[in-house]
């Protein structure tokens, strides 16, 4: 795509890189902000375009450099990657180098037998969609987002090594695996040249699977970490306290992913103890929650969502101050524990 001259575009915060820090992810040569932003909720066909494009803004004038999609981000589906194409074209375009794009393919697109999980069908074509949706001719990293119980996974492993040798992407990752499951993923890649760059699992205060094995196997096989929902989207701020916003994830009975029903009295309890916790460290209860996954090194960025650019401001503050004595840290593990 032609690029025009600077001046027809968006004009970034000059110090925006001396706004969050960088981690290493893995043993490889690519940094990521210690917050990244994600596309699955509030940047589809059903948003304001307006609002999307103040978030991409905010992030990228804070420092933030990495922006995650998937082929399936909706509603409709393939619609955040539209936004964010049209984001990318009418703001960004000159800044494309100083950006890592992220899609995945792995859940249900497209009708029959080659829209869904894992074969190199479905990646490949998957991907060639998503690259016309953002008018994109590669992206940064293409993720394989949940294992696939049927498709040989050197099958899998294979396509992605073919995706990068096809100038696709430039990183692969997996998303969702089980420790055991991405042992053999990231072996087979190794093999083949292609080195697993990350694995995308979710991580929060409140589900906390990935301490028993996979965050080892990450470790020990120098593959980074971005964790999704570090926010349980949402249920870790102080947003629910004094009840429902009708303007919020949980009222939105769109989605399936978090309701009225999740956000319980125990679950509410739990939030104000730990927000007391927050309060003596001179922070929000979301600025804790993301800052407590970034205390392990292995994690490379916490992927948050957002509805609104304030949102995004506020976590990267966050990320700004010191962090958690040993005291606190055991405080806040005899809450989650009660
Ligand atoms: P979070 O846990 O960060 O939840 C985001 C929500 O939390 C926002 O929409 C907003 O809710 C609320 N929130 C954010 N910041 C604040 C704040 N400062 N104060 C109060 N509330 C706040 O993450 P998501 O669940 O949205 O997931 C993040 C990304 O992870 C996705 O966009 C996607 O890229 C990725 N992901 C990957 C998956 C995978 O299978 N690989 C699965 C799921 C997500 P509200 O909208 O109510 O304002």
């Amino acid at each position: 795509m032609d690029i025009l001259p600077t001046s027809q575009y968006y004009l970034p915060q000059e110090n925006r890189y001396e706004q969050i820090q960088y981690r290493r992810c893995g043993r490889s040569g690519i940094q990521l902000p210690l917050v990244s932003l994600g596309f699955w909720h509030n940047f589809s066909g059903v948003d304001t375009l307006e609002n999307s494009r103040a978030m991409v803004r905010t992030a990228f004038d804070l420092g933030i450099t990495h922006f995650d999609l998937a082929n399936n981000y909706g509603p409709p589906p393939g619609s955040a990657e539209e936004t964010f194409g049209q984001i990318l074209k009418k703001d960004f375009l000159p800044f494309r180098d100083e950006m890592i794009i992220s899609s995945k393919a792995g859940y249900y697109m497209w009708p029959g037998p080659y829209g869904d999980y894992g074969s190199r069908k479905y990646l490949v074509s998957s991907l060639d969609q998503s690259l016309k949706r953002m008018d994109l001719d590669y992206v940064d990293i293409f993720y394989h987002h949940r294992p696939d119980p049927d498709t040989p996974l050197e099958e899998t492993m294979r396509a992605l090594d073919f995706i990068v040798r096809s100038g696709r992407a430039l990183y692969v990752g997996i998303s969702n695996y089980r420790a055991e499951d991405a042992a053999k993923a990231i072996k087979i890649l190794s093999d083949l040249g292609t080195p697993c760059l990350i694995h995308q699992p979710n991580y929060n205060m409140f589900d906390r699977w990935i301490e028993s094995g996979l965050l080892k196997v990450l470790d020990n096989n120098g593959v980074g970490c971005i964790v999704f929902s570090p926010l349980a989207q949402g249920l870790l701020t102080n947003k629910y306290l004094n009840g429902i916003p009708e303007d919020s994830r949980a009222a939105k009975s769109s989605s399936i992913f978090l309701n009225r029903e999740d956000v319980t009295d125990a679950v509410i309890q739990k939030v104000k103890k730990l927000n007391k916790i927050a309060q003596e460290y001179g922070l929000s209860m979301a600025q804790m929650a993301i800052n407590w996954t970034l205390r392990k090194h292995v994690v490379t960025s916490a992927l948050i969502g957002a509805s609104r650019p304030a949102q995004i401001e506020e976590i990267v503050t966050g990320t700004q101050k010191p962090p958690f004595s040993e005291e606190s840290l055991q405080e806040i593990e005899a809450i989650l524990a009660e």
